[in-house]
């Protein structure tokens, strides 16, 4: 495989775990887009800035350093020097996410750092806008679904002693915002296949992209 598969969705369709798993029997790099964004709250958040004004949060933004490593087996997240591969996945962070995700310059900023990292080699690419903005001339683009109830399910079991109906609630409001943002809102785009994985393990949908990308 020489080429890109772009990776949509809304969260706790598995797509994380499908794209590092596929980037694996690629033999592809692993793009994780959220981390990015994640990442860039992080720093936000560490310099006091409110996530609400824009103006600051793409000041801020412009001044991070910020290093992923693109490998299935041991991504990670850099920022300004020191790793961050938990504070990522904190509360806080998956609270103030969608809104510094939502500053166009801030898009714009890690857009052109993801094109550049994919332009290294073959990659499995995970996001929200990644064939619709990022790389929309990826050779297999496939938006990831599944029933909000399924999602906040897998999502629950992730994040240990989380209850399923504040996840659910967390979703609904991170969905809402990522669908209404005005740039680069989440939704399927054109020529994606969507691929609904309530009923699907892992595997399942891993061996279905594999023979896709393998065409
Ligand atoms: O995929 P993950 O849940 O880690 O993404 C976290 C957040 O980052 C999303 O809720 C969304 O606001 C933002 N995001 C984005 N564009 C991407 C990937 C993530 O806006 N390509």
């Amino acid at each position: 495989f020489t080429g890109v598969v772009a990776l949509d969705g809304p969260s706790g369709t598995g797509k994380s775990t499908v794209a590092r798993q596929l980037a694996q029997r690629l033999g592809a790099q692993y793009l994780d887009t959220g981390a990015m964004y994640r990442a860039a709250t992080v720093a936000v958040l560490k310099a006091g800035v409110d996530p609400a004004d824009a103006a600051a949060v793409a000041s801020t933004v412009s001044r991070i350093d910020l290093r992923v490593s693109t490998d299935p087996v041991q991504p990670s997240t850099v920022l300004n020097g020191v790793p961050i591969d938990e504070e990522i996945r904190s509360p806080q962070t998956t609270a103030a996410v969608s809104a510094v995700s939502a500053v166009a310059a801030v898009r714009t900023q890690l857009v052109a750092q993801q094109r550049d990292l994919i332009n290294t080699g073959p990659t499995v690419a995970e996001g929200r806008d990644i064939a619709s903005v990022v790389w929309p001339t990826a050779e297999v683009k496939v938006y990831l679904t599944a029933s909000e109830q399924v999602r906040a399910a897998r999502r629950a079991g992730e994040l240990d002693g989380a209850s399923v109906d504040s996840v659910r609630a967390d979703l609904r409001r991170r969905d809402v915002l990522d669908a209404s943002r005005a740039t680069s809102p989440l939704r399927r785009a054109d020529g994606a296949l969507e691929l609904d994985t309530s009923a699907l393990s892992i595997d399942e949908v891993v061996t279905e992209l594999y023979e896709l990308a393998e065409q």
